[in-house]
C-alpha cells in the first residue's frame, strides 16, 4: 500500500459504526481525542441492528444488560426489546454523544496499513480512497459476514432465496410454502413468527440447539418511570440479568470442570422446557441437542418448541441433498417443494471475519496471515504485537460473558487506562510486549482447560465458538469480573511507548 503525502493524520479511524464502534468513540472522547472519522459499510448506524430486520428479532439478553451502563434506557418496552428498539436506542446514542457527523457511510474499508516513518495508520477503501489516523480501531463486529450455505443445485432453485441478515421487507411470506434452513437463535426467533402467516413452514436442522425458556414480559409504564426517576432500580435489574448470564455462561461453560453442577443446571432447565413443551417422544428426541450444553451458543424463546408441537413447523433432520428448481431433496430420496428458501445459516467467523479487512502492521506483519500461522490471540482480547497504536476489539478472547456490551465497557475501560498511560508519558505510540502477548495466550489456554470446550462433548455441536484448528479461540475463558479487572489493571509494562 503506497503512502499518500499531504493527508491529514486523523486521532483515530474508527471501522464500524456499530455498538462497539460508537462505545470506542465515546473513550476516545473522553480521552480528549475529537478528531475521529467512523467508516461504516453499510447505509445507516447499528451495526448489527441496522442489518437484521427479519421478522421475530429481538434481543435475547435481557435488555437493561444488553445496553450500555453509562447509558440507560428506562423505556424499553419489553424485559426482551424488540430489534428495532435496539436500532432506535443506536441512533439514541449516536445522537446523544454527537457521534453521527464523525461516522461515513456507505464506506466499505478494503484494509489498512502503519506508516512507520509517520506514526500513523492508512486505511483503504475499495473506492480507493484513503484516510489516515494515528489510532486505529476495528470493530466489525463478529457476526458480520453472512454465511451462504454450499448446498447443491442452491443456483439452480426458482423461487426466491433470502438470507435472514439480508431481509427483504417487501417479501410477502402469507400462504407461501416456505423452507427455513438452520435452528440457531436467529431460526428460533423467526419461525415462530412467520409460522402462522405460510402455507407451509419446513424447518431444516442439521444440530439441535439448547433452549432456555424465555422469561420475557411487558415493562408496564409504572415500572418505566420507575427506571427514569430511580436509576439504581433499573441498576439492579441490570446486575440481576448479568448475574444470571454470569452463571449460565461463566460458571456452567467456562468452569465446567471445577464448577460442574452449574452447567448441569442449565442444561436440566432447557431439557425441562422442552419436556414440558414438546409432547412426542420422536420430536423431542430429534430437538434434543446431543452435545454438552455451552459447546454452542444456546438461546432463549418460549414459542419456538410450540411451532412444532402445534403442527405450524415441520421439522426434518434427514440431511440436505440438494436443491433443485422446485425445492429441496434430502438423502433419502424425498422431495419438499417450495417458493421460498430463508437461509438462517449464520455467518462466517474464522476465514473471512478475523480480521474482516486487511491489517498490515511493523515490518509487513499481515493480521490475518499470522493468526492462522501462529493461533489465533490477542492480548487482553485487544492487542496484537507488532501492530503500533491498534485497538483489535473484535479478536480472539475479548468476547467476554454474554452480552456484547460487557466487551465493549470493558475494552473501553482497558483503552482507558493505555491511552491515559500513553498521555502521562507523553509518548506517541503504544504497541503491545510479544512476551505479555505470549503470556497471556498461555493463561487463556490454560483457563481453556477447565471449560466445557476442553472437558465437554463438544464433537457434534458445530459452534462457532471453535475456529478451523478446533481451538475455542472466541471467548474469554475467564468471569466478566475478572476481564473488568484486569481492564483497569493490567500491568502498564506490559507495552512499549515511544
Ligand atoms: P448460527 O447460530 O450460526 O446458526 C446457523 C444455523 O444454520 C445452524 O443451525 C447451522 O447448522 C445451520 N446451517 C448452516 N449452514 C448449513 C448447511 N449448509 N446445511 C444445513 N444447515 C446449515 O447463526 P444464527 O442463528 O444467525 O445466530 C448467530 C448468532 O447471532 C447467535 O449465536 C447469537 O450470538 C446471535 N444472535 C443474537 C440474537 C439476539 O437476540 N441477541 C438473535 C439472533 C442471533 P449447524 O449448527 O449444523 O452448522
Amino acid at each position: 500500500m503506497s503512502m499518500p503525502q499531504g493527508l491529514p493524520c486523523h486521532d483515530a479511524v474508527i471501522v464500524g459504526a456499530g455498538f462497539g464502534g460508537m462505545g470506542a468513540a465515546i473513550q476516545l472522547r473522553r480521552m480528549g481525542y475529537e478528531d475521529l472519522v467512523i467508516l461504516e459499510r453499510e447505509d445507516d448506524l447499528g451495526g448489527t441492528w441496522h442489518v437484521n430486520h427479519y421478522p421475530g428479532l429481538a434481543v435475547d439478553i435481557p435488555s437493561a444488560t444488553y445496553s450500555y451502563s453509562f447509558e440507560p434506557n428506562p423505556y424499553w418496552s419489553r424485559l426482551f426489546a424488540p430489534g428495532p428498539e435496539l436500532k432506535n436506542y443506536a441512533t439514541h446514542v449516536a445522537e446523544k454523544y454527537d457521534l453521527r457527523r464523525l461516522m461515513r457511510f456507505d464506506t466499505v474499508v478494503e484494509g489498512a496499513a502503519w506508516d512507520e516513518a509517520a506514526a500513523c495508520w492508512t486505511v483503504t477503501t475499495t473506492a480507493g480512497e484513503q484516510i489516515r489516523g494515528r489510532f486505529l480501531l476495528t470493530a466489525t463486529g463478529f457476526l458480520s459476514q453472512p454465511k451462504m450455505p454450499d448446498i447443491p443445485g442452491i443456483d439452480t432453485f426458482a423461487g426466491t432465496i433470502i438470507h435472514t441478515a439480508d431481509w427483504d421487507d417487501d417479501a410477502d411470506l402469507r400462504g407461501k410454502r416456505v423452507a427455513v434452513i438452520g435452528t440457531g437463535a436467529t431460526a428460533v426467533q423467526l419461525i415462530p413468527t412467520i409460522a402462522p402467516e405460510v402455507a407451509e413452514l419446513t424447518v431444516y436442522q442439521r444440530t439441535a440447539i439448547w433452549v432456555a425458556p424465555k422469561i420475557d414480559y411487558r415493562v408496564p409504564r409504572l415500572v418505566k418511570t420507575l427506571f427514569a426517576k430511580v436509576p439504581l432500580t433499573q441498576r439492579l435489574m441490570r446486575l440481576g440479568g448479568t448475574s444470571i448470564l454470569e452463571v449460565m455462561m461463566v460458571a456452567g461453560v467456562l468452569h465446567f470442570g471445577s464448577l460442574p453442577g452449574a452447567n448441569r443446571l442449565g442444561a436440566k432447565v432447557c431439557r425441562n422446557h422442552l419436556e414440558r413443551e414438546i409432547k412426542d417422544p420422536e420430536l423431542r428426541r430429534k430437538l434434543t441437542p446431543d452435545y454438552s450444553f455451552g459447546c454452542k451458543r444456546p438461546t432463549f424463546s418460549n414459542t419456538f418448541y410450540r411451532a412444532f408441537a402445534t403442527g405450524a413447523a415441520k421439522l426434518e433432520t434427514e440431511p440436505i441433498s440438494h436443491l433443485d428448481a422446485d425445492g429441496i431433496v434430502t438423502e433419502d430420496g424425498r422431495r419438499t417443494d417450495i417458493d421460498v428458501l430463508v437461509l438462517a445459516t449464520g455467518f462466517d467467523l474464522w476465514d473471512t471475519n478475523f480480521p474482516a479487512i486487511r491489517i498490515v502492521g511493523r515490518e509487513g506483519r499481515d493480521l490475518g496471515t499470522w493468526w492462522r500461522d501462529n493461533r489465533f490471540q490477542a492480548y487482553e482480547g485487544i492487542a496484537i504485537p507488532k501492530f503500533p497504536n491498534f485497538f483489535s476489539l473484535n479478536s480472539p478472547y475479548s468476547y467476554s460473558g454474554l452480552s456484547y456490551f460487557t466487551t465493549i465497557e470493558s475494552q473501553m475501560k482497558h483503552m482507558g487506562r493505555l491511552l491515559g498511560e500513553l498521555q502521562r508519558r507523553g509518548a506517541s505510540t503504544f504497541e503491545v510486549s510479544a512476551e505479555a502477548n505470549d503470556a497471556f495466550l498461555e493463561r487463556m489456554t490454560e483457563k481453556l482447560g477447565d471449560s466445557v470446550f476442553t472437558l465437554g462433548s463438544c464433537a457434534t455441536s458445530r459452534s462457532y465458538y471453535f475456529n478451523q484448528h478446533g481451538e475455542a479461540t472466541l471467548l474469554r475463558p475467564t468471569s466478566t469480573v475478572n476481564a473488568f479487572r484486569e481492564a483497569g489493571s493490567f500491568p502498564l509494562d506490559d507495552y512499549r511507548y515511544a
